[in-house]
């Protein structure tokens, strides 16, 4: 069991699926948590505040607010994330700039904005949501995967700068989630049932990951259980990862 009771934890993109998911661990420990999104009157969370990732005076007005409200930040789960598919030639160079300005430069933004409070936290943790995209090599995700990547890259090297400060930097790699994001790609099959059972077929453990299977990774990396974590990131993926496997 984790214990945040007296913390405070900000989560982006915490209005739904994995987000929603995070927040609730994180609210059902003890914390209270700050919900930055797009949507955020979709949040179950003690302050939602509308903040675009990708807007820096909303991220520090975001900020700003979780202080004025709690006094204090301890966690920072970047997890706001977009898609994209196709090949390399698959994008516009619009869209290779709006994806890995939310997947990547949205993280640095907020990370830069709570860095002043998460100093003065004796528990402070960021954690960062990948994907198996950044290491599976996946067909028809180059601009996501490529995002994806960066944010392990980002971790380790926020780990490096932030080491002596006392905060962890650390992230979740999932595999296919059950999420509206996913129920999204479903839904726009013919079939969305046949889909969503073919999908299950291909995952290594013959289902999707759940939501709350993350969120149990997340807590994890963000509490004190996980003093000596840090830089790394654990995949969530039911052994494609792990296992070596490749995607079906
Ligand atoms: P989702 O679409 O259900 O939720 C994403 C949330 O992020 C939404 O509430 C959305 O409003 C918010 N958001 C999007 N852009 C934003 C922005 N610019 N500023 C603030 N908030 C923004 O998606 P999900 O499936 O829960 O995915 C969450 C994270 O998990 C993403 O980073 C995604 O890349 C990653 N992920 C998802 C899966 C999966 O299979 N669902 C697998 C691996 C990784």
């Amino acid at each position: 069991m984790t214990d945040f009771t007296g913390l405070v934890a900000i989560v982006t993109g915490g209005a739904s699926g994995i987000g929603a998911a995070i927040t609730r661990r994180l609210r059902a420990d003890g914390a209270r948590v700050a919900v930055f999104d797009l949507a955020p009157d979709a949040a179950e969370a003690d302050l939602a505040v509308h903040v675009d990732v990708r807007d820096d005076a909303t991220v520090v007005a975001g900020v700003q607010r979780v202080i004025d409200e709690f006094g204090r930040i301890d966690i920072v789960v970047n997890n706001a994330g977009i898609g994209a598919q196709g090949d390399v030639a698959g994008n516009s160079d619009d869209e290779w700039l709006r994806v890995l300005d939310v997947n990547v430069v949205g993280m640095a933004r907020v990370s830069r904005a709570a860095l002043p409070s998460l100093r003065q936290s004796p528990s402070a943790a960021i954690v960062n949501t990948a994907s198996i995209a950044a290491t599976a090599g996946l067909p028809q995700r180059a601009l996501y995967s490529a995002s994806k990547g960066a944010v392990l890259s980002l971790t380790r090297a926020m780990a490096a700068d932030h080491l002596a400060e006392g905060i962890r930097v650390n992230a979740v790699s999932p595999g296919t989630a059950d999420t509206p994001w996913v129920g999204r790609l479903l839904d726009s099959a013919p079939d969305p049932a046949a889909e969503r059972a073919a999908l299950e077929a291909r995952q290594p453990h013959g289902r999707l990951v759940s939501a709350d299977e993350i969120a149990d990774a997340v807590a994890y990396l963000a509490s004190p259980a996980a003093g000596s974590t840090t830089g790394t990131a654990i995949e969530v993926d039911g052994g494609m990862s792990g296992l070596r496997l490749r995607p079906r």
